[in-house]
């Protein structure tokens, strides 16, 4: 077995056409996880929600395959939309590793889901597409939370049949975009054939099949693009640049590698020269303190990868969201700025926006 130790969490990004449920899906996933009162499933990071290993496969009934898994968990950028995922970029690709592909089954393939699938194509990600609302079929008796072949399972052959036709309709879809797939139990090799979950995110069903797939797929392909350096210098992409009340103009950041520790110079991407600052403070949601402001944050010494943080520094007024964070010392302070530049400027280019 690979030294798992600085494998970071995979960084999932849910992608489709508006309405399709990419909102629900992703409070779904945070919800049930707190709401089954599962300590420790999920950890709310600033602008993502990281679901633990163990929750996934307890909430899969896979506990025997535990010891198969090496991945520490997923990590779900909060904000959906293949807007965001190609202006998130970091370097070389993509920041999301994985996707989702969002799909109402009763409405099947709309514009915003074929440009979905010609993204992923063109960044080479790997990705799966969920079916949504299958509670909406006529008929469906919903089973909160249940695997998907459990819940099928359960329900009458005239339901099923609906399902399947429907289902079929999307598998057609994806052969006309170019792409082979199957539903995700009867996929053998997910490198030759996209895995369809049938999913509810309003009941919770298929949810834990999606997290498994995911999981797998982060195992099998990215293993290698998931190891990064825990002791070397942090490096990220600012999702949002916000005032707080307090503390001024700071950046919300997910760290994709490396480690970033409180007074570290760092290099921040903006529509001018690169901004050329020192953390002033790493700041984590605060799970307790949502009652008032002050207590919204909770102050951290440092942060590693795969984590979503907001930083606090001064002079952050002119960053740029979709820019690179990087952090720097003396040594490698010209070459770290010129690169933070030359990424800026092909992000710019590809995505055709600077905001
Ligand atoms: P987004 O635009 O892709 O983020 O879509 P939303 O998550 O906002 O969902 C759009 C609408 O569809 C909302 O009214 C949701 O409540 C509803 N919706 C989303 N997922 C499901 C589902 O699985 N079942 C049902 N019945 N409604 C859903």
């Amino acid at each position: 077995m690979t030294d798992n130790e600085n494998l970071r969490t995979p960084i999932v990004c849910v992608m489709g056409h508006v309405d399709h449920g990419k909102t629900t899906l992703l409070d779904r996933i945070r919800g049930s996880s707190v709401a089954a009162g599962e300590a420790g499933a999920i950890t709310q990071h600033i602008g993502a929600t990281e679901v633990m290993i163990d929750s996934i496969i307890e909430r899969s009934g896979a506990s025997g395959m535990k010891n198969n898994f090496i991945v520490p968990g997923l990590l779900f950028i909060d904000t959906p939309g293949h807007h965001a995922f190609t202006s998130l970029r970091s370097r070389g690709g993509a920041l999301a590793d994985l996707a989702v592909v969002i799909v109402d089954i009763n409405e099947g393939f709309m514009p915003q889901t074929k440009e979905s699938l010609q993204i992923l194509k063109r960044f080479k990600t790997p990705f799966v597409v969920v079916a949504n609302k299958i509670d909406r079929i006529h008929g469906w008796q919903p089973h909160e939370n249940a695997s998907f072949l459990e819940t099928y399972n359960k329900q009458s052959e005239r339901v099923r049949a609906d399902l399947d036709n429907k289902f079929y309709e999307i598998v057609g879809e994806l052969y006309n975009s170019g792409f082979n797939s199957e539903r995700y139990d009867r996929v053998s090799d997910f490198q030759r054939n996209i895995g369809i979950i049938p999913i509810s995110a309003v009941t919770g069903e298929g949810i834990p099949d999606l997290l498994m797939v995911l999981l797998g797929l982060a195992q099998k392909f990215l293993e290698s693009n998931l190891h990064y350096n825990a002791s070397g210098p942090g490096e990220g992409t600012i999702l949002e640049v916000k005032e707080e009340k307090g503390l001024g103009t700071t950046i919300d950041i997910i760290l994709y590698d490396g480690t970033l520790k409180k007074g570290d110079t760092i290099i921040v991407g903006s529509l001018g020269e690169p901004i050329q600052t020192k953390v002033r403070a790493l700041l984590k949601p605060n799970p307790m303190g949502e009652i008032s402001a002050e207590e919204k944050f909770q102050n951290v010494e440092s942060v590693t990868a795969a984590i979503g943080v907001k930083i606090s520094a001064p002079n952050l007024d002119d960053a740029l969201s979709g820019a690179t964070v990087r952090a720097a010392n003396p040594e490698n302070l010209e070459t770290i700025v010129k690169e933070v530049q030359e990424e800026l400027e092909e992000v710019q280019i590809s995505t055709g926006t600077i905001g």
